[in-house]
Parts: structure tokens; C-alpha cells; sequence
């Protein structure tokens, strides 16, 4: 639970205010769904609220209708914000070229569970031991007593759904099941919630997959998978876009694995990088080491080089780290 409730943005009113929300960049399940919920909460309170990304939103998380204005859009219309609201953002590089909205007025509430969180705000509701920002936000609107309608709780139980990998995670309390529980009663779908996050997955995911397999080094006996998706991939495969949901979890899964290094080349010789362990090891740490953050079982960041040079970054930095 959360210390410092006293602070509870969400005990004020917001009527007639101007607010933003910023989810953090190349968002997923858990910042889409909590900034969604935030969103259809604050809009209950006053017309003037924006949410600002200009990163595309994965297929799979369209269902919870986000609301999205861009940059410029926003930046068009020329408003004075009266509170900037940032949910799952761990540190301000996460807000990419939307970090300028935090320099002008407005307080700014940072809302998160990352433990790597450089509490930027001037309130900052940071749960390290929360399973998800979703699960921080239902705590605040429970605290504040707000109502939670079925549309909320159908974005806030996707946000816990996808960070705690449907509730496999070592984040996974009783708490976060007991919550899970109430969002159940107001009358979700669950069904079809997991069909439209899990049970969808474009084609091209397939071809993500195989080369995956075909890129992959089992190093340290087994103990570790590196592996990649580059572009050469997607031509030779003729993949329209970068669909990589769940290969890092498929090999996470083999008995031996304790944990998988993912590069996914998003421009020529920039890589997306996800970490994800299964029990040993603190990814996070190895996150750090790249400029990145996140959790100890799932964490990420960027590394630039040819393919053959990252990997060899990220080889070494594991020897470092976890090979005694
Ligand atoms: P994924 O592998 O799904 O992209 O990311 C897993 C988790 O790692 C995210 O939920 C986020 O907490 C963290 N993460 C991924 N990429 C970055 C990054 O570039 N910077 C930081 N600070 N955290 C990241
Ligand atoms: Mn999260």
C-alpha cells in the first residue's frame, strides 16, 4: 500500500481544470490502460483534458479506445495546464519530445510503481512494491472514494492484467488479486478482454517468432537466450511492422532459461532492448547499464550498434553481472 495518500491528487477536485496525462513511450497494456482510466475519470470532472502521445498504440490495446492528441495538436491549442498527470512514466527520458509540456506551468503528478522512478514530480505516488500503475490508481481512486464505472475498471484491470504477465508475476500480491476481484464485480467482460489482449495477435507476430528462433544464442548453459528481430528480418520475411509481442516470454519459458535478452531493430542500428528473468537475476540492473530501467523481471531500454556489436555489449554486461 501506498504511504502517502495524504497527497491523493484525485481528493481534489478537478472541476473545470485544464489537465494533460502522458503515458511513457512505446507505451503498453499497463500505461494505455491506466492513462485511459485516468483519462475517463478526469472527463467526469471537466471537458479541458488531453491525453498526449505520439507514439503509435499496439493493435491489441485499441479496444480501450484512447483518446490520443499529439504533440502538436496540443501544443496548437495554446492551453494553460493546471496539472500534468504521468502515469508509468519511470524518469523523464520516457516522455520523449512531450518532457517540454513538464517545463511549463502546471503541477505535475507522477503516478508509478517502477522502483527505478526518479521522482520528477512535485507529488510523486510511487508504489514500488504495486504490481502496476493500474493497481496504484485503483488504490488513489479507492482512497479518494470515486467511482469506478465498468469502463475504467475494464482499463485499469487490463493495465494489471498485462504487467503482471496475467497474473503469473512474482508482482502478483493478494492484493492485486483482491483488486482484480473488485474490477470483476463492476461487470467486466473478462473473456473478452483476453481475447482482444491475448488472443489476437497479427500474423506478422508469426514471422517475428521464427526469426527470433533463427537469431537465437543460448549462452551461459542455457542459463540465457539473446536474441533478435532486425530489419532484415522484416524484409526477408516481408513483415509489415515490428509485432514481437511475446517472443521474449516464449523463450523465458524453457526450463533452463533464467533470463532472455530481446533486440528488436527499430531504425538501422538502433535496437529496442526487453529483459525479462525468471527467478536469479535482477534485469533492471542490467536496464541501468543501458540508460534504461524498469523492474527486476522485466526491463528494458535502447542500444546502438550493428547487431553483432550489441550483442556483445549485452554479453559482456551479463558476465559482469551475473556470472560469478
Ligand atoms: P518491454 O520489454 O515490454 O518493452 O518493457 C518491459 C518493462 O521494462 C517496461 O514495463 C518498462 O518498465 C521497462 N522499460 C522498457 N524499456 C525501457 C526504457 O527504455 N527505459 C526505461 N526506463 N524502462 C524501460
Ligand atoms: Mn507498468
Amino acid at each position: 500500500m501506498i504511504d502517502n495518500l495524504i497527497d491523493n491528487p484525485l481528493k481534489k477536485s478537478w472541476v473545470g481544470q485544464c489537465c494533460i496525462i502522458l503515458p511513457h513511450i512505446n507505451p503498453d497494456g499497463d500505461a494505455i490502460g491506466s492513462t485511459m482510466a485516468m483519462y475517463l475519470y478526469l472527463k467526469k470532472q471537466t471537458d479541458t483534458v488531453w491525453l498526449i502521445l505520439d507514439d503509435p498504440v499496439p493493435k491489441n490495446l485499441m479496444f480501450l479506445n484512447p483518446m490520443i492528441t499529439t504533440l502538436d495538436e496540443f501544443l496548437d491549442l495554446q492551453i494553460n495546464v493546471d496539472a500534468i498527470f504521468c502515469m508509468d512514466c519511470s524518469d523523464r527520458l520516457r516522455f520523449g519530445e512531450r518532457d517540454i509540456l513538464l517545463e511549463q506551468s502546471g503541477i505535475v503528478i507522477n503516478i508509478d510503481h517502477h522502483k527505478t522512478n526518479t521522482l520528477f514530480g512535485d507529488i510523486n505516488i510511487v508504489d514500488a512494491q504495486a504490481s502496476s500503475t493500474g493497481e496504484v490508481l485503483f488504490e488513489l481512486l479507492t482512497n479518494a472514494h470515486c467511482n469506478i464505472d465498468d469502463d475504467m475498471a475494464k482499463c485499469i484491470y487490463a493495465a494489471i492484467s498485462t504487467d503482471t504477465g496475467s497474473f503469473k508475476y512474482s508482482n502478483t500480491s493478494a492484493r492485486t488479486m483482491y483488486i482484480a476481484g473488485e474490477l470483476i464485480k463492476k461487470g467486466i467482460d473478462l473473456e473478452q478482454i483476453n481475447i482482444d489482449l491475448y488472443q489476437n495477435n497479427p500474423i506478422d507476430g508469426y514471422y517475428a517468432f521464427q526469426a527470433a528462433i533463427n537469431n537465437a544464442r543460448w549462452e551461459d548453459n542455457k542459463k540465457l537466450v539473446i536474441t533478435a528481430v532486425t530489419l532484415d528480418d522484416l524484409e526477408k520475411y516481408n513483415m509489415l511492422e515490428m509485432e514481437a509481442e511475446g517472443v521474449v516470454e516464449f523463450f523465458r519459458d524453457f526450463e533452463s532459461v533464467e533470463m532472455v535478452i530481446l533486440l528488436k531493430e527499430k531504425e538501422k542500428n538502433i535496437f529496442k532492448v526487453s529483459l525479462r528473468s525468471k527467478c536469479l537475476y535482477d534485469v533492471s540492473t542490467l536496464a541501468l547499464q543501458i540508460g534504461g530501467g524498469g523492474h527486476m523481471r522485466a526491463a528494458g531500454g535502447v542500444i546502438e550498434g550493428t547487431m553483432d556489436e550489441c550483442v556483445a555489449k549485452l554479453l559482456s554486461m551479463y558476465q559482469q553481472l551475473f556470472v560469478r
